[in-house]
């Protein structure tokens, strides 16, 4: 997604895009690794501004994405959105500026600062990131998914087992056995 800086009209100017997953090379990467799988495009809406001599894009994406439970391994599938508020300038100075004007609602996370060359602004890699900072690092297909039993494998969403599995009760089980292994 780009545009012409002479292209972007004072009161801004909307830009939509679709692109699917491959064509960014991280994302296209994550995939490869295994890290995620994106199912479908990445879908993109943003407002090109122009704000104090640079460029603000202010949007949002969303992506569907197939990802392993850290806790049962489970692949699960979710739906990825992440607001943005970016700028884009030919100087630092007055970039460094809009970063603590521009953030009242979204956290710093939220507010990029990207320096352009030319009189094109090309969102892809920006938006890109975005992308790789909507993926979390963590991924769980429920917040209370139990896992599975380090004893026996079992996934406990699904299934009880008999396992004793808490360390602290593994420790006394120890000393029980001592007991037991007494002679009377
Ligand atoms: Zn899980
Ligand atoms: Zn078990």
């Amino acid at each position: 997604m780009k545009i012409k800086i002479d292209h972007i009209p004072e009161e801004g100017i909307m830009l939509w895009s679709k692109e699917e997953a491959e064509l960014y090379p991280v994302l296209a990467e994550m995939a490869q690794d295994g890290e995620c799988r994106f199912e479908g495009p990445i879908h993109v809406s943003l407002r090109a501004k122009p704000v104090r001599g640079m460029i603000e894009a202010k949007g949002q994406l969303a992506a569907e994405v197939r990802l392993n439970c850290r806790r049962c391994l489970a692949i699960f599938s979710s739906a990825l959105k992440r607001p943005f508020r970016l700028y884009f300038t030919h100087e630092m100075d007055e970039c460094a500026d809009a970063a603590t004007e521009g953030g009242a609602e979204l956290s710093a996370d939220d507010v990029g600062l990207i320096q352009f060359k030319g009189d094109v602004v090309d969102f892809t890699e920006a938006i890109q990131e975005q992308v790789v900072l909507a993926v979390p690092d963590w991924p769980l297909c429920a917040q209370d998914c139990r896992g599975l039993c380090p004893r026996c494998g079992r996934n406990l969403n699904q299934e009880k087992c008999q396992c004793d599995t808490a360390i602290s009760d593994d420790r006394f089980a120890v000393l029980k056995n001592l007991k037991i292994e007494k002679p009377t």
